[in-house]
């Protein structure tokens, strides 16, 4: 889409989106945001867990980086965006749904599939993305004479169950999930077929919810 019609784009949402809904903005400005759900998903211009989910201002609490990957509990001194916005949505909005959506065709999975990532020429992709290599091992132990697409796709989903578990290294997030305050789920959402898959952890597989 040129940059000009988002222009547009916003003035008719201005006119129709906000202008037939001023209740519901009066109300989440008096009241503040209370959403139930924080979504992690990726930043791919395809992937919209708002638009996805049919949801409206206040519904979800988004986190969007390369690959919606979460990084381990870490409390140093450089800067962590994604960890940041955890805290606060589990801290202060308290959430009651934790998802991590992956998707197909996702761009920091084929690069980190694809190793190029790994070699170190981004000053700062390559190190977001060595977060997922425990997933790349995985899937290359499991399935290394796969085909490309079978791996890819499996890659996809490992690095789901990566962020999920990396989630639990939140000292704050183990405890609430172990008194059963906050729920984890993965998600995968199929470009192709439009359809979300859900990881059920009984069967081990992403099955569509
Ligand atoms: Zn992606």
């Amino acid at each position: 889409m040129p940059f000009k019609n988002l222009i547009s784009g916003y003035k008719s949402f201005h006119k129709n989106y906000f202008g037939g809904r001023k209740k519901l903005f009066k109300a989440l400005v008096r009241d503040g945001q209370a959403p139930e759900t924080l979504i992690i998903s990726c930043s791919d211009s395809r992937t919209d867990p708002a638009v996805l989910t049919n949801s409206s201002p206040g519904d979800i609490f988004v986190v969007r980086n390369v690959a919606a990957i979460v990084p381990p509990y870490k409390t140093d001194s450089t800067h962590h965006g994604t960890s940041a916005a955890i805290e606060f949505a589990v801290r202060t909005l308290k959430v009651k749904h934790i998802v991590v959506m992956g998707h197909s065709f996702c761009g920091g999975c084929r690069a980190l599939a694809e190793k190029e990532v790994l070699r170190g020429q981004y000053e700062f992709l390559s190190r977001w993305m060595e977060i997922g290599s425990p997933a790349l091992e995985k899937v290359e132990r499991e399935l290394g004479g796969a085909p490309e697409d079978v791996k890819r796709r499996a890659l996809e989903q490992a690095l789901v169950l990566v962020s999920l578990g990396n989630l639990l290294t939140f000292p704050w997030i183990k405890s609430a999930v172990e008194a059963g305050v906050v729920e984890l789920h993965g998600w995968y959402f199929d470009l192709e077929t439009g359809e979300l898959l859900s990881y059920r952890d009984s069967a081990k597989t992403f099955e569509e919810i």
